[in-house]
């Protein structure tokens, strides 16, 4: 590499996202190298147990460290402005290790309760199975936050925006709060994505990403990153990963820098495609209700103005007449497909309560907000009057 660390850290966003962290080989090829090997090769037995008793540091096993993953996480790291990073195969293999990494039998976790499928599956079901007691709050609720975490706590979870639901949460009020009980603060940030919002500015600890979405945003790959401190890397998250193996494949870790070199101008589009199909939604009468952080009708709009640099390119909105006005809907669309991912350039739309959010109790779908009408739409990158004139005809079927 031409240029070290803290060279990379003062350069722009942009040069960050195409070059950060590139290390050639002996080759001098001009994009990164997938190096796809599970083992290394040491030139004597004591080089070896050098590597292992860590007095020498370099690569022993790809479930460990792999120099085309390190290249992800170190770029990654970079563009989050976060002291390290550790890659994973999927964002559920970084949302579970983040937070199981830390916690033990007894320890609180205090959860936003407006989650991701399988992240309520994590908070609410499977650690309380090994003796983790788990908290949910409403999100939107300062004072909620405060009676949660009037008793000390280990750990804080939480997604701003929230999916599908799009509800935004104060980081910074919640970080101050979650602090002062001991909690280590775990955000979600994937539907922020790195571009439009660091938590760890408004004083959160650990931010996790699924990979998959907006960094690929190109349907290819599943991935997963986990980004903190030296310190919570080194000491909480390390060892976990290590031994457990939810580890990043060369090659999805490949595909992903090759994501992260387009993502800024991507996003950017997305939001301003997000922002024109939004407006046009909230002018038609068969829908209920269009959420969209970008919009001021949204109930946290100010709080989402101040906490993001741009609202992403989620839009939520309630079909009038239950599922089946809400299906017949989805069946009418010609352009957008019928998808449970997001943030790809395909735009993508999805039917919560039968999917994604199908194994919650109809009365917790009903406290986030996720009726039979609900359905959430991730914008792509298609002409936004071709998306608008298919929702129009899919409208009026
Ligand atoms: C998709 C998603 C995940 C899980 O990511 P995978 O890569 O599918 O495992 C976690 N959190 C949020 C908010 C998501 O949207």
């Amino acid at each position: 590499m031409k240029s070290d660390d803290q060279t990379q850290r003062g350069w722009a966003l942009e040069t960050q996202l195409v070059r950060g962290a590139t290390e050639r080989s002996q080759f001098s090829e001009t994009s990164e190298a997938i190096f796809m090997n599970s083992g290394y090769v040491y030139g004597s037995a004591e080089e070896a147990e050098n590597s292992f008793n860590g007095t020498l540091e370099r690569f022993v096993y790809s479930r460990f460290r792999n120099p085309t993953v390190a290249m992800f996480e170190k770029r990654l790291a970079l563009i989050e402005g976060a002291e390290d990073c550790r890659a994973t195969a999927s964002g559920m293999a970084a949302v579970f290790a983040a937070l199981a990494c830390q916690l033990n039998a007894g320890d609180r976790l205090v959860a936003s309760r407006a989650l991701f499928g399988s992240c309520y599956y994590i908070c609410a079901e499977l650690l309380p199975r090994f003796g983790v007691k788990t908290e949910l709050v409403d999100g939107r609720d300062l004072a909620a936050w405060k009676k949660a975490l009037a008793t000390p706590a280990k750990a804080v979870f939480l997604e701003s925006p929230s999916n599908p639901g799009l509800e935004v949460i104060d980081i910074a009020a919640v970080s101050k709060l979650a602090h002062a009980a001991g909690a280590t603060v775990v955000v979600d940030n994937v539907f922020a994505t790195p571009i439009l919002q660091q938590p760890m500015k408004f004083g959160a600890d650990v931010v996790v990403y699924s990979a998959t979405k907006h960094i690929d945003g190109q349907g290819r790959c599943l991935g997963g990153a986990v980004l903190g401190s030296k310190q919570f890397i080194d000491e909480k998250f390390t060892p976990f990963h290590r031994h457990t193996g939810p580890s990043l494949s060369p090659f999805n870790a490949w595909v992903l820098l090759k994501g992260l070199e387009t993502l800024e101008m991507r996003i950017a589009r997305h939001c301003a495609n997000a922002l024109e199909v939004a407006t046009f939604l909230a002018q038609q009468k068969q829908l209920s209700k269009v959420l969209y952080p970008g919009l001021d009708s949204h109930p946290q709009y100010e709080l989402a103005q101040s906490q993001m640099s741009a609202p992403g390119n989620v839009v939520a909105f309630e079909v009038e007449g239950g599922k089946s006005a809400a299906f017949r809907f989805l069946n009418a669309l010609k352009i957008i497909d019928i998808s449970n991912n997001l943030g790809d350039a395909k735009s993508l739309i999805c039917h919560p309560a039968t999917t994604t959010h199908q194994r919650l109790q109809p009365a917790e779908r009903e406290l986030v907000g996720i009726t039979d009408g609900f359905v959430r739409l991730s914008v792509g990158l298609e002409n936004p009057q071709d998306l608008i004139t298919d929702l129009r005809q899919a409208l009026a079927a």
